[in-house]
């Protein structure tokens, strides 16, 4: 039984970061859910902890005593970003200690399954000495999911959609990271239906598509996809967890110009 430790930064009293009409808390505590069903509805022997689970005041201190007390074997917690910046970065604990090399290969594995799925910038992997980097007796990984003051990441962190698949890129690299086997039939709860109008080899076309869907009225975003080698573009409008609700947007979508069809992921 592998344990994963997923600690949904700030909370309660501490807001973290703000910014167009958001806050980090909220949207770190979406992400966190979302990272802990994806990983127990897919993966086998797995156990997920959390270090709050709704809107209260958790000090640092104690986020690393729940997770060193239960002798979790990794540590990830999540963040986002704000001061001027877009995109995404990933931190590990900047001194020596034991295991480094082992948490670095642990980080790198998050990081690119992150940047796999997210059509984002890419601001690094660094090292700081945070306090849930440092106090933590297990590898220890901190990631600051995009900017809450920058218009467009903010615009994305308001469609659930895109926190699901910023949530999977994480569940994925740390089920990479712990060697974790995929349950030969995944759970269907969590399961939505996308609705993707088109799938581009060039990134440029993909967001041609995003501006013209704006035009007609509908948000949308990009996600990577590879298959057979090559990496996809696809362009998803909405997420659905009833089918009916998916086939009614590519009804309207179909009246507006647009092809469309649905992927259940
Ligand atoms: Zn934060």
């Amino acid at each position: 039984m592998k344990k994963v430790f997923i600690d949904p930064g700030h909370g309660g009293k501490d807001p973290g970061a703000v910014g167009n009409g958001l806050l980090e808390k909220n949207i770190t505590l979406d992400i966190s859910q979302r990272i802990k069903n994806y990983l127990v509805s897919n993966y086998e022997n797995i156990s997920v902890k959390m270090s709050r689970t709704k809107d209260q005041t958790v000090s640092l201190s104690e986020r690393t005593n729940q997770a060193n007390r239960w002798k979790a074997d990794l540590y990830v917690s999540i963040h986002i970003n704000a001061g001027g910046g877009q995109g995404f970065e990933s931190f590990i604990y900047n001194r020596q200690f034991k295991n480094k090399p082992q948490t670095e290969k642990i980080r790198t594995m998050i990081h690119n399954a992150v940047m796999d799925k997210v059509n984002w910038t890419d601001r690094g992997k660094k090292q700081a000495n945070f306090h849930v980097l440092r106090e933590t007796t297990m590898a220890a990984v901190l990631t600051e999911s995009g900017f809450i003051d920058n218009r467009g990441d903010a615009r994305n962190m308001k469609d659930s959609s895109w926190l699901q698949i910023v949530a999977e890129g994480h569940a994925i690299g740390i089920a990479n990271a712990l060697n974790l086997k995929k349950k030969s039939l995944p759970d269907k709860t969590g399961r939505l239906y996308r609705v993707v109008s088109g799938s581009f080899l060039e990134e440029d076309n993909a967001r041609k598509r995003v501006h013209a869907l704006k035009r007609k009225g509908y948000d949308s975003f990009i996600v990577q996809q590879m298959s057979q080698k090559e990496r996809y573009y696809r362009v998803i409008v909405g997420a659905f967890s009833q089918f009916e609700n998916a086939e009614n947007r590519v009804k309207d979508l179909k009246k507006d110009g647009f092809d469309s069809f649905i992927v259940q992921m």
